[in-house]
């Protein structure tokens, strides 16, 4: 049997896996450092668990995830200033000499609910996450959906009224981008708390619904999915779906249908799962 290395490479911390479905899963995690420091750590980790037949990498980003490009497996503008223009998929690809695949770590979550979890069977659908950042990774009839480069659908704009929501959003690039009104950095300079300290029925997370319901009316309205997978750390909140769910019909309006709004069925591991997923899909490219 096949035996692959997975890595959901994010902004705070490196999730590593060892596997080559969700039931035979080695995980560990590794603090998102200096690309030098934290590429030794993880390179160390899967040459002891060596052979390995193919790595793959979901990545923050933005990245280059065009094979035919020159600097294909790098990340790229991130305001995490010692990764930018690093060579991610490069530096393992000559520490572990195995192949390589490399996408956006939310390609890498839809992939693995189709392989595994909510999106098995289907052809199209959206993968969103809501936590440090937002980001959506869609599958379009049976593809894994790149673009020119990659969709980056938490930087949508959405409608914000500034008389009655002052914030002015805290996206570096963007202020109030979708990410910058309701990303967990835009909980806590609005609030004071991290999202996971706020109780049910602060007024946050009215105007989370408020905001991502409009997102959501945009992704659906341009890719048509059969469903859409939310999940983050901030979805992790079980309630905020019934309420979502009824702000998006009346924002559609019965215009077209309302897609399934599910959270991933693989939890918090679909990243890394998906890494996985991306690494057996390379092998039998
Ligand atoms: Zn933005």
């Amino acid at each position: 049997m096949p035996r692959f290395g997975g890595i959901e490479a994010g902004g705070t911390k490196f999730v590593c896996a060892v596997g080559s479905h969700p039931d035979d899963l080695e995980a560990v995690e590794f603090p998102t450092t200096t690309p030098q420091e934290t590429i030794q750590k993880v390179a160390g980790f899967f040459q002891s668990r060596q052979p390995l037949d193919a790595l793959g990498i979901g990545s923050f980003g933005p990245i280059d995830a065009n094979p035919k490009s020159s600097t294909f497996g790098y990340i790229k503008s991130t305001p995490k200033l010692a990764w930018r223009n690093f060579d991610l998929a490069g530096s393992l690809r000559a520490a572990l000499h195995v192949p390589v695949a490399f996408d956006t770590d939310v390609n890498a979550a839809a992939l693995a609910e189709f392989r595994w979890g909510a999106a098995q069977g289907l052809e199209t659908f959206l993968y969103v996450t809501v936590g440090t950042g937002i980001g959506g990774g869609a599958m379009v009839n049976g593809q894994l959906l790149h673009g020119w480069q990659h969709p980056e659908m938490g930087h949508v704009r959405v409608p914000h009224d500034r008389q009655l929501d002052p914030f002015p959003g805290n996206c570096p690039y963007h202020g109030d981008c979708l990410e910058g009104l309701i990303a967990a950095p835009a909980f806590e300079a609005r609030w004071g708390q991290a999202p996971h300290l706020l109780p049910p029925g602060h007024a946050a997370w009215d105007l989370l619904t408020h905001y991502l319901a409009m997102g959501l009316v945009n992704w659906i309205s341009t890719l048509s999915p059969e469903k859409v997978i939310l999940g983050g750390g901030i979805m992790q909140r079980s309630e905020l779906f019934p309420q979502l769910r009824s702000r998006v019909a009346e924002l559609l309006n019965r215009y077209i249908d309302l897609p399934d709004l599910v959270p991933p069925s693989l939890g918090t591991r679909a990243g890394v799962l998906g890494a996985i997923a991306l690494a057996e899909a390379a092998l039998h490219a």
